[in-house]
Formats: structure tokens, C-alpha cells, sequence
């Protein structure tokens, strides 16, 4: 049995927690190849790693002192070495460090130092090799991963190694360049390892013990999730459920290798099991988990006849293609369409911008605009199997004295998708939770 671990930020904020993670890899003899990130916050408003050299860089761009902001990740890096007691000539890394982030001057190359230095430290703890993601992990020219030239990379830097650690959220362009995920990314890395090494398990280790039923800041306490599968933590994930990535699944899904999601601070308890289509058994829950984002804007549209107007969607669509901008949903009746779009794509004039547009392609009778939307996803495999979920859903929300705005369906029946004011989000979440999942 093959494990690959993921440790993040908290699990890595300091000496204490580098210790622990050490434990928990020696503790098992089946966990060889391990993925780490930056260190984490170790209080609340304690900085991140990453935000300290984000911030350096902004320094060294602005001409300010880049080394004085630099210092704060010194202190976190040789307080680590000093706590666990390492033999490590760390001040000298951080000096070569120092001096590459000078001559690089790239805001991914400076940032990806946090797991470089990370990963360099633990596997000085575990006495293992350490495997830099800019030589394994590879981008194309346009920003994506290069997944196969990545597998095969990876595959061979580890091959005949018992153990390994692997930095995470970064990897190099085509020229070498740095290039980091997007944030919270070393999720991403972890489930690259995990295929890469024909892992039978994927562990994410974190701050939870698992992925919960909804936001815990809005319900006190809510139901863990024991096993969901790939699709719903697509959904759940996508809708801002944000215990893992949500790219992570895409490395993992193909060789069918599930993830589980673990406590670094309660490593006996049980967790989250992320399971593929074909290891997933139903759980017997009509809903599996609630989520959602608040801030999108509706655009509502509305022309007689808009059914009979071949072409219609797509010369609105061409528009938002001319902008850059995607969508996020589309409902649409026999002749309206609305188009729901994260708000923060809207900002800076481009709203007016594009209505102007809009009205001028289409012609439509009337262009509404519609703010502070909030997006509820609910999801569950489950949903298709039970008769009358949606009569529950939308009585639970009615009886809230909640106004729907919007409703989406998939035809997977996997996920109801609801919109409604911002200001009645939690209000929403608490009663679709209450019936779903209250005693
Ligand atoms: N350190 C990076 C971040 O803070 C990546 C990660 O932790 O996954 O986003």
C-alpha cells in the first residue's frame, strides 16, 4: 500500500506541528512520499508565509526594503530549525534565497519559497531526499499543467526512493521559470504525487477533522461528512466549501485514487473519505453538504419571441466571450435568460460596459441588473433518489420568509442550485440545513 500525504499551512506553522508531522509519517510505514506547504498562521492573526513574502515582493517591486521584509520570513524559518533542533545551515539557504528572490523578481518565484524552504526542512527532519517541484512539476506556455510530462517527472525522481518530500504549489514554465497554482494550490501538488506514484491513497492533512455539512461560521457545529464522492466535492469545493482545492481531484480522478481528508491536531479521528464513482457506495442522505458564495450579479434579459430568435444566447454569450468574462449559471424561461456572473468580474465600469453591449446585440425588451446575489448550492447523489427533495428544499426556504431569486437544476440531479438576496444567505443556509439535516 502506497499513501501520499499533504500537509497545510497549519499543519506546518511551526517546530511543535513540523514534529507532528513527522510522527504522523513515521507512524505508518505505508506513508513514503510526502507534499508540504508554507507554514500557516499559528494564531489568529498571524501572517502566513506566503502573504510575508507576497508582501516582500510588493517591497522589492515598489524599490521599499525588500530586506527588512524578508526578515519576518527569516524569523519563521530559523524559529522552526531552532525548535525542532535540526543540524541545518539554514541561514545560509535563506541567504541564497534572498538573493535569487533579488534577481528573479518574480512575484511566483518569491512566493514559492515558502514550500521550497518547508520542504527542505522536513526532509532534513525525516531524514529523507528532498524532490523540488521546479524540476518535476511542468507548465504549458499558457499557464496550464502539463499533466503527463508532470506524472512522468515526478515518476522518475522518485523512483527506487523509499521516502520522499516533494515541495508543494509550484512548479516551472517551459523556459524554467517559477510558476505557482493558484492559492492553496499544494492540494494540487499533493494529488500530482499521489498519481504519479500510483498511490492507493491520497491523505490530505489539515486543521479539520473533514469536510462538513455547511459552513461551520454560519451553523454552530454542524454534521461531518464521512464519504462523499469526486462529483460532489467538485460541487461542494466549486461552491466554496474550501477544505481542499478545487483542482485537486483532477490528477486523482483518473487512476481512481480516493482522498481522505485528516486532522493534523486529531489524527485518530476518522475524517473525510473523497471516494470515485466506483468505490462510492450511497450513504443513504438525501443531501450530502450545503455551500455557497455570496456576491454575483444577475443580468436578466427579456425579449418576446426571445424562444423563436435563433442565435440568440449565442450572440449574448459572443459578448461576454469579447470581455473575457465567464458565467456561472444561465437560467432561462421561454422568453427571458439570465446571466449570472461573479460580481467581482463587474467592477471598475465593465457592468455598464457590457449591458451597453448587450442591449446593442440582442436588442433586448428589457436588461435588468440585479446585485449582491448569493449562490446556495445543494448537493447529493441522493436528491435523484428521493422523491420530493426539491418541495422540501424550497418549503424549508419559504418558510424562512427567504425570497428565491433564482433556481438551477443539473439534470444529474446532483446539485439544486438557489439564488437569493445577499442579505438572506445565512438565513437560507441555517433553514435548508435545519431540514436536512436536523434531528
Ligand atoms: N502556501 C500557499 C498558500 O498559502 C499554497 C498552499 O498552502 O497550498 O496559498
Amino acid at each position: 500500500m502506497i499513501k501520499v500525504c499533504k500537509f497545510g499551512g497549519t499543519s506546518m506553522s511551526d517546530g511543535m506541528n513540523f514534529r507532528r508531522v513527522a510522527d504522523i509519517m513515521n507512524g505508518d510505514p505505508d506513508r513514503r512520499f510526502l507534499v508540504v506547504s508554507a507554514p500557516g498562521k499559528r494564531f489568529g492573526n498571524d501572517s502566513k508565509v506566503t502573504d510575508l513574502l507576497y508582501s516582500a515582493h510588493d517591497a522589492l517591486e515598489a524599490g521599499g526594503d525588500f530586506r527588512a521584509a524578508f526578515t519576518k520570513v527569516r524569523d519563521r524559518f530559523s524559529g522552526i530549525v531552532r525548535e525542532i533542533g535540526l543540524a541545518f545551515n539554514i541561514d545560509s539557504v535563506l541567504d541564497e534565497c534572498e538573493r535569487e528572490i533579488e534577481a528573479e523578481k518574480s512575484r511566483d518565484f518569491t512566493a514559492s519559497r515558502g514550500e521550497y524552504l518547508s520542504a527542505r526542512i522536513m526532509a532534513g527532519l525525516l531524514n529523507v531526499p528532498f524532490i523540488d517541484a521546479r524540476d518535476t512539476v511542468r507548465f504549458f506556455e499558457d499557464g496550464r499543467l502539463n499533466d503527463k510530462e508532470t506524472f512522468a517527472l515526478v515518476k522518475k525522481a522518485i523512483r527506487g526512493k523509499r521516502r520522499a518530500v516533494v515541495s508543494g504549489f509550484y512548479g516551472a514554465c517551459p523556459n524554467g521559470k517559477v510558476k505557482t497554482f493558484s492559492r492553496g494550490g499544494s492540494d494540487v501538488s499533493g494529488a500530482i504525487v499521489a498519481r504519479a506514484a500510483g498511490a492507493d491513497l491520497y491523505e490530505n492533512w489539515t486543521d479539520v477533522s473533514g469536510f462538513l455539512a455547511c459552513d461551520p461560521r454560519i451553523v454552530e457545529n454542524p454534521a461531518r461528512i464521512p464519504a462523499l464522492s469526486y462529483q460532489e466535492l467538485r460541487e461542494l469545493s466549486y461552491m466554496g466549501a474550501n477544505v481542499l482545492h478545487s483542482e485537486a481531484i483532477f490528477p486523482v480522478r483518473e487512476a481512481n485514487i480516493p482522498i481522505r481528508i485528516k486532522n493534523t491536531f486529531r489524527p485518530d479521528d476518522e475524517g473525510t473519505d473523497i471516494l470515485p464513482a466506483e468505490k462510492y457506495r450511497f450513504t443513504g442522505k438525501t443531501v450530502t453538504g450545503i455551500a455557497g458564495k455570496r456576491h454575483f450579479t444577475v443580468i436578466y434579459l427579456e425579449k418576446s419571441l426571445m424562444n423563436a430568435e435563433i442565435g440568440f444566447t449565442q450572440r449574448v454569450l459572443s459578448v461576454l466571450l469579447e470581455y473575457g468574462i465567464s458565467f456561472e449559471h444561465i437560467p432561462s424561461g421561454i422568453d427571458t435568460m439570465s446571466l449570472i456572473i461573479d460580481s467581482s468580474l463587474l467592477d471598475g465600469g465593465v457592468l455598464a460596459k457590457l449591458c451597453a453591449d448587450i442591449k446593442q446585440t440582442v436588442r433586448p425588451d428589457h436588461l435588468r441588473v440585479f446585485d449582491d446575489i448569493a449562490l446556495l448550492a445543494v448537493v447529493g447523489h441522493g436528491m435523484s433518489r428521493n422523491v420530493g427533495t426539491s418541495a422540501r428544499l424550497f418549503s424549508a426556504i419559504a418558510a424562512s420568509g427567504v425570497n428565491v431569486r433564482m433556481i438551477d437544476q443539473g439534470s444529474s440531479e446532483l446539485n439544486i442550485i438557489v439564488g437569493v438576496d445577499g442579505e438572506d444567505y445565512e438565513r437560507t443556509v441555517r433553514a435548508v440545513y435545519r431540514e436536512f439535516f436536523g434531528e
